[in-house]
C-alpha cells in the first residue's frame, strides 16, 4: 500500500519534488514532472500524466478506458466501490520509495490533486 499524505494545500498551488525540490505543479502553467513523479491525477480529469516507468502497472481509471468491459453493464453502483486513488494506492511494484500527495481544492471546486513521488531507479 503506497502512502498516502494530504495536505492541506489549494489545488491550485505550487508544489515541489521532496527529492530534488524541482516545481511540479505551477499555479498558472501546467505540470512538469521531474523524474521523481510517477503519475499526476485530478479527481475530475484523471490521470495527467503517468510515468512510461510505470504505465504498464497503473490501474485504468477512466470511462474512455473501460470500453471493452461492456459486459458489466450493471455495475452503475459498483464502479464506484473503489476510487482511482485508491485501486493506485493497492499497484505493487513501484521502484524505489514512493508516496502520494493529496492536495485538497478550495470550495467550492473540491478539485483534487494527486501527485505521486517515487525515489525511482535513478
Ligand atoms: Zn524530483
Amino acid at each position: 500500500m503506497i502512502s498516502l499524505i494530504e495536505i492541506d494545500h489549494f489545488a491550485e498551488e505550487d508544489m515541489f519534488c521532496m527529492f530534488c525540490g524541482a516545481q511540479v505543479l505551477y499555479q498558472e502553467s501546467e505540470p512538469v514532472p521531474c523524474p521523481h513523479v510517477f503519475f499526476i491525477a485530478t479527481s475530475e480529469a484523471g490521470y495527467e500524466y503517468v510515468s512510461d516507468l510505470v504505465e504498464s502497472i497503473m490501474p485504468k481509471g477512466f470511462p474512455d478506458e473501460d470500453e471493452d468491459e461492456d459486459e458489466d453493464e450493471d455495475e452503475d453502483e459498483d464502479e464506484d466501490d473503489k476510487s482511482l486513488l485508491e485501486r493506485i494506492q493497492e499497484v505493487n511494484g513501484i521502484p524505489g520509495e514512493s508516496f502520494i500527495v493529496m492536495s485538497g481544492g478550495m470550495a467550492p471546486a473540491m478539485l483534487e490533486v494527486y501527485v505521486g513521488f517515487f525515489s525511482g531507479n535513478t
